[in-house]
């Protein structure tokens, strides 16, 4: 049994605690969570993002996602499992961060009982103790669980493929989280919770970019990882968005396809544009409002959240893509295309505080088309609504062809599904 206190949590704890009203009302039917054959977009809330929440809650968001380090100065981001309607909350332990040098990890990362190591922790070939060991399993998910998480995640680390020892380390400590889960009756809601809604475990799955060469390898990994007993994968693919080549893009999705093949939800977590190609074919998605759209490391600076950086993004759902907040070609692209949400001038691209509750109002009205009938009818909305995008574009001077990206992500996702991904790669 792993027993370990989180330093650093009692503060929060108390201040939830205070804001908790109790209430027992009929709501343990809610599903909030991704379910088999029920996938849903989770938007990824940042700093002050959580005026968004209404806005999410009101276009059929059922659940919400954070960095867990923000939930230390900015709690406000965890409290939705208490609102009307209540929302379920993923909170990411964002171990990877762990794989960077003290000063490119953000000061309430560095704060956390897992965080604070002086050097870059490679998992590939550093050792830690076994004491370590245990702390790492037990605090992240500690800390999650009374930061108000309903949907906890595995700790983890950016690393490569079956067999190297990053991986068999990274798989130690999806094995021990579960233990820890089970040992500790994290499944239980509190006593306290006004949502009786039992926590549930997913393994987090990340995945180095060099992975994206070889389907075989990631093949590989989808079974040894679907031989964990959680309820479900979040899935971080280094380098897996629409800027990647069609073969890395395939095999990706091909990863994502094998590992749902088990039956149990898979949420892809940062997959920039490619989310409404994996939510139409019942692939569950995560990212973030208006900046934190794809997984990876932040480039230098430490305050940042997983998005390379705090620039923010102005998506346009005609385009399906984003344009830099501030540049000539989101002027015209809106221009060309006026915009519906009412936060904006139609006409004009969002700024300031508006260029966030666009994002939240665009995205969650788009996901839940994208998530609405048969796979096939999906599959050629999107593919139409691309085509659309592509002569869109072209007029406004900002060409962009979706199409050939979603072709590819469907490729991927057919491969695997008819038991081909072992061959192309
Ligand atoms: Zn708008």
């Amino acid at each position: 049994m792993l027993s370990h206190p989180p330093a650093g949590t009692r503060p929060l704890l108390s201040r939830s605690f205070q804001m908790v009203r109790v209430v027992t009302t009929g709501v343990d039917e809610l599903r909030l969570h991704p379910q088999p054959g029920a996938p849903c977009w989770i938007p990824r809330l940042g700093q002050g993002q959580q005026r968004l929440a209404p806005l999410l809650a009101a276009r059929g968001t059922r659940m919400t996602a954070s960095p867990l380090y923000y939930a230390f100065h900015n709690p406000q981001l965890t409290l939705f499992t208490h609102a009307e309607p209540p929302l379920g909350l993923a909170l990411d332990p964002c171990t990877h961060l762990r794989q960077l040098p003290p000063v490119r990890r953000a000061s309430a990362f560095r704060a956390l009982p897992f965080g604070s190591s002086s050097a870059p922790f490679d998992p590939g070939h550093d050792t830690i103790t076994q004491q370590e060991f245990v702390c790492l399993v037990a605090d992240t998910l500690d800390c999650q669980r009374v930061a108000g998480a309903t949907l906890l995640l595995t700790p983890f680390h950016v690393t490569g493929a079956l067999g190297t020892r990053g991986r068999e380390f990274d798989l130690r400590l999806a094995r021990s989280a579960w233990e820890h889960f089970l040992s500790q009756r994290m499944d239980e809601p509190s006593d306290l919770a006004r949502l009786p809604l039992a926590r549930e475990l997913y393994a987090t799955v990340a995945v180095a970019r060099e992975l994206l060469a070889s389907p075989r390898l990631l093949l590989a990994l989808a079974e040894e990882y679907l031989t964990l007993p959680v309820a479900g994968f979040w899935v971080k693919l280094e380098g897996f968005s629409e800027r990647a080549s069609r073969k890395e893009i395939s095999a990706g999705a091909g990863f994502l396809a094998a590992l749902a093949s088990g039956g149990r939800p898979v949420v892809s977590c940062g997959p920039g544009q490619l989310h409404l190609g994996l939510l139409v074919n019942d692939i569950s998605t995560s990212l973030g409002m208006a900046e934190g759209e794809r997984f990876g490391f932040p480039a230098s600076r430490p305050q940042g959240d997983w998005s390379g950086g705090r620039s923010r993004t102005v998506y346009h759902s005609k385009y399906l893509r984003s344009f830099r907040a501030g540049a000539e070609s989101g002027a015209r692209a809106f221009k060309g295309s006026p915009c519906r949400c009412r936060r904006h001038p139609a006409d004009r691209p969002p700024e300031r505080g508006a260029i966030d509750e666009h994002a939240a109002i665009v995205r969650a009205t788009e996901a839940h088309e994208a998530l609405d009938g048969e796979i096939t009818e999906r599959r050629e909305w999107l593919l139409a609504t691309a085509a659309l995008a592509s002569h869109l574009a072209h007029d406004c001077g900002v060409d962009y062809t979706p199409g050939a990206v979603y072709e590819a992500l469907f490729e991927g996702i057919d491969a695997a599904r008819t038991g081909g991904l072992a061959s192309t790669g």
